[in-house]
């Protein structure tokens, strides 16, 4: 029995590794270290998991070489029934995941049974892709070569995943990395590791190969990622996080040229435009806002609302937010859940006192309960000045801001107004103006009439600061496939 056999954490009745995942095994990290992690409602230690050292990271890395050659040629149709295996696994477990993800995150237990079904349709997803990779013949133009295309993984692939949605951000990379024929080692977030070690558990017992999945929790996530970067063994970095990581690590990408795909941070605007169907709107901004009590990179993070709807939209808007019950998680009928940890929690309460600094009003909410835990209630500002600081950083929280506009140009407008571009949400009951605002709209997904885009079918991403890359939809396995070309004398 390596030292890694007894690192075991129950939490709530599930019992969870804590070790690392090397080369096929849990093992206790090199240097014996380890970080606490916290139940972010009750503030209770959950569990001391094992903190990676970038010696650990090279280990990770000399598997996944060893793995990669006999992973890549492993048949299509085996990798797709591996991914199937492991897909019908969390789905038995998924009330243990929910458990697990709501203890280390804090969301409401129906959000993580959602996240679990929405982030396990990535592996469903990406089984049907594996054995879908096509590439092609032809002929040049002069007729006097044969062209042959084919597809081949990329290779080791390093994947960073956020606190946010622990599992989610975690298939949706692994089940496209694993498709394509990529090895993989995995680097969580510090403050969420339990889940993915379920999800390496659930890949480990679908039968992975020795060394084709590594698992690396860490507290120093950059020491991890600049000794993997650093190695040209590794030829590809997927990363969810914010833009300031996401830059630090392209710039390290370049060293040896390693493909890169980032999913950033985002400043959602959520356009009313004034022929919209104000209760669809209400709904629609519900969803987009308060879902993973706003820690969420495709939250709205303006609500810009077109004059002649402005009163109604957020007369409404204000009521159903004021029925919205903060909470423990784990109990019954709660839909805000705490925020990730204090340190976020101080930073959401800042921009809303800024705000109010700015001019804006605060219609519900707007302070920090006295209670234990990292709780901050469901807030809506309005007159918020789109110049204020809380319109131009990502909230990160379950605080919605009302701006409104004079026109739906004007709305549109303030709604490109911001270096990111991920995701954006228009109401109106036009087609046709519905689908002039998402041209118009600059971002790399658009949700007409609903507060939701997110879909394992569908290519997710963003383009200007929110990153490069897609994940999910046909679009996800091409970031771990290169092509290579043969020309064949005729
Ligand atoms: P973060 O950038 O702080 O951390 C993300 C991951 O990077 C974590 O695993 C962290 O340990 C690691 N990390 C931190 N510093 C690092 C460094 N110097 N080098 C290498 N790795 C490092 O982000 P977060 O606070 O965990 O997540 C919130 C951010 O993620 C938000 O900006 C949000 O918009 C973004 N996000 C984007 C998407 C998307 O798909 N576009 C999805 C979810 C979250």
């Amino acid at each position: 029995m390596s030292m890694g056999e007894s690192m075991i954490a129950v939490i709530d009745g599930t019992a969870v590794r804590t070790g690392l995942f090397l080369d096929g095994e849990w093992v206790a990290a090199g240097a014996g270290g380890t970080f606490g992690v916290f139940d972010p409602a009750t503030e209770e230690h959950l569990a001391d998991v094992a903190s990676a050292t970038p010696e650990d990271a090279i280990r990770a890395l000399d598997a996944a070489s060893r793995a990669q050659k006999e992973w890549g040629r492993t048949p299509p149709r085996e990798r797709a029934e591996l991914l199937r295996r492991a897909f019908a696994l969390i789905e038995e477990r998924r009330e243990q995941f929910a458990a697990v993800l709501t203890a280390e995150m804090g969301k409401p237990v129906t959000e993580s049974l959602g996240e679990v079904a929405y982030g396990n349709e990535f592996m469903r997803w990406f089984s049907e892709q594996a054995a879908h990779v096509n590439g092609g013949f032809g002929q040049n133009p002069s007729g006097q070569t044969n062209i042959v295309v084919s597809r081949e993984p990329v290779g080791p692939s390093l994947l960073i995943t956020p606190w946010n949605f622990p599992l989610a951000m975690g298939t949706r990379k692994v089940g496209a990395a694993l498709a394509a024929g990529c090895t993989v080692i995995i680097k969580p977030a510090a403050l969420t590791p339990l889940t993915m070690a379920l999800f390496v558990q659930a890949l480990s017992d679908a039968g992975v190969p020795p060394g084709v999945v590594g698992l690396l929790p860490s507290e120093r996530a950059g020491a991890i990622s600049s000794a993997l970067m650093a190695d040209a063994r590794l030829r590809k970095v997927s990363f969810t996080g914010s833009t300031a990581v996401g830059s630090i690590l392209l710039r390290q990408a370049a060293e040896h040229v390693q493909r890169s795909s980032m999913e950033l941070g985002g400043n959602g605007p959520l356009v009313v435009l004034g022929d919209a169907d104000v209760d669809a709107a209400v709904e629609g901004a519900l969803i987009a806002k308060f879902r993973n009590g706003g820690q969420s990179c495709v939250a709205a993070n303006r609500i810009i609302v077109h004059r002649d709807l402005a009163e109604r939209f957020t007369d409404a808007f204000v009521e159903r937010v004021r029925a919205l019950r903060l909470g423990d998680g784990r109990e019954e009928g709660v839909d805000i859940g705490p925020m990730i940890d204090r340190a976020q929690r101080d930073r959401v309460a800042e921009l809303v006192d800024g705000a109010v600094a700015q001019g804006a009003t605060v219609r519900v909410g707007g302070a920090v309960p006295a209670r234990t835990g990292s709780f901050y209630p469901p807030t809506v500002l309005t007159g918020v000045s789109p110049e204020s600081t809380i319109c131009n950083e990502e909230i990160f929280g379950p605080v919605a801001t009302v701006t409104v506009a004079a026109s739906d140009e004007e709305a549109l407008r303030l709604a490109n107004d911001t270096p990111y571009g991920l995701v954006a949400f228009v109401f109106s009951q036009g087609i046709e103006r519905a689908l002039w605002a998402a041209g118009e709209l600059e971002a790399g997904m658009v949700g007409i009439n609903r507060g939701l885009v997110s879909d394992a079918a569908a290519p997710f991403g963003g383009i200007k600061a929110s990153g490069l890359g897609r994940e999910g939809g046909d679009a996800g396995i091409e970031e771990y496939l290169e092509t290579k070309y043969v020309a064949i004398g005729k």
